[in-house]
């Protein structure tokens, strides 16, 4: 989805005030009433009618008709705008720059500080439905199986869930010293963190030392559980490799960074061993059809990386629940990630590969993407 910033530094507080007044209406409305609007945002009916107009002009909120009466709800455009600009006053954002990445469920943005340093901003985006060329006759169909869930604002709701599970995961990895962006700052769907100068293991087509990159990589998958996560989604997309001056010498040493982390889980979930397991063989399998590297060794399997929990005297997944990413929050996430068939990009690496890197075909199913938030109602 296009992040157009136009607008951002043109609107005035009344603006804002109106813009916030409808995402808070939006909590328990589907609709909100212009009358909430108004009382929400303390401002003159006036001046909330010219907020108005001109945020929908904008496409930050839409209208909507209703059997009962008229009202607006919040766009994804307007949840962009309400977190950029508190990234903005937290001094976390200053610029946006190009988009380098889209996913199924998020926008990759780099961005700069006030210095002109550059970051990277990913937006997460559920509940935006892509469909295929010929599968354009189930949208009507994915359109009422979600209207009744949308109440809430769902799309907002399990969006933020994504940023705020993120977060708190990238915060803990990189609190434990793993090689992980550096984590800079989290509003509703939107996070900030460092810009990774490198490629995604996906790019790379030979490496001086597959042995040694394959086991580094295994050591990796083994500390987590040790520290009591899976990553879950471990594989060729989420790694990106960086170069890097060896101290002594003239060597260049390859460094892998993790990152996409809405799919971690504990060592204690229910299917510990099946993520754990995925996360083994997606790198296996890459490795033996890119490099041509199997290793002679078994494993590493689950039983044994699971002994090793509390090696280092911290578990983090129990920690990430301490910091305020709940049990409850955890699972209302991943009900709604497994209803709606998301499971990361592991999938795409088992079945895409070979077309994919023959064709360079690997985001062309993106082209026909709609934003599934209601957008038929708009009056
Ligand atoms: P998704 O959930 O859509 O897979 P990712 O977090 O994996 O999102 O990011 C998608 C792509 O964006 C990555 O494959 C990578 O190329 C790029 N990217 C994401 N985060 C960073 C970062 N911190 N630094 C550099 N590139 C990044
Ligand atoms: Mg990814």
């Amino acid at each position: 989805m296009k992040l157009d910033t136009k607008s951002l530094r043109y609107l005035n507080p009344t603006d804002w005030r109106t813009l916030t007044a409808v995402e808070t209406g939006s909590r328990n409305h589907e609709v909100v009433p212009t009358p909430l609007i108004a009382n929400l945002s303390k401002s003159s009916v006036g001046d909330v009618q010219r907020s108005i107009s001109l945020l929908a002009k904008a496409n930050l909120i839409a209208k909507v008709k209703n059997a009962k009466y008229d009202g607006y709800r919040l766009t994804y455009g307007g949840l962009d705008y309400l977190a950029l600009h508190s990234l903005q006053k937290s001094n976390t954002v200053y610029s946006v720059g190009n988009q380098i990445g889209v996913g199924k469920e998020s926008d990759i943005f780099v961005v700069s500080d006030e210095k002109g340093e550059q970051r990277v901003l990913k937006i997460h985006r559920l509940g935006r439905v892509s469909f295929k060329k010929g599968v354009r006759n189930k949208r009507d169909y994915a359109r009422t199986k979600t209207q009744k869930e949308r109440g809430a604002g769902s799309w907002m709701y399990m969006s933020r869930l994504a940023a705020v599970k993120e977060y708190a995961f990238l915060q803990a990895l990189h609190d434990a010293g793993l090689s992980v962006p550096i984590p800079l700052g989290q509003n509703r769907h939107q996070l900030v963190m460092s810009l990774i100068d490198g490629f995604p293991l996906r790019q790379i087509e030979n490496v001086p030392d597959p042995a040694g990159l394959y086991a580094e990589l295994m050591e990796i998958l083994v500390r987590l559980c040790s520290l009591g996560l899976i990553h879950g989604d471990f594989n060729e997309f989420n790694l990106i490799i960086k170069e890097e001056q060896e101290e002594e010498g003239e060597g260049i040493r390859l460094v892998p960074v993790l990152i996409d982390f809405p799919q971690m889980v504990s060592v204690d979930h229910a299917n510990a061993e099946f993520y754990f397991d995925r996360d083994v063989e997606c790198v296996k399998r890459f490795f033996a059809r890119r490099f041509g590297f199997t290793s002679t060794e078994e494993g590493p399997l689950f039983k044994d990386a699971r002994k090793q929990l509390g090696r280092e005297g911290r578990r983090l997944d129990v920690e990430v629940e301490a910091s305020g990413f709940s049990k409850k929050m955890a699972k209302e996430l991943e009900t709604y990630m497994k209803d709606h068939g998301i499971d990361g990009d592991a999938r795409d690496a088992e079945t895409n590969d070979e077309e994919a890197s023959e064709s360079g075909a690997a985001a062309s199913d993106n082209d026909d993407e709609v934003v599934d938030e209601g957008a038929s109602d708009i009056g």
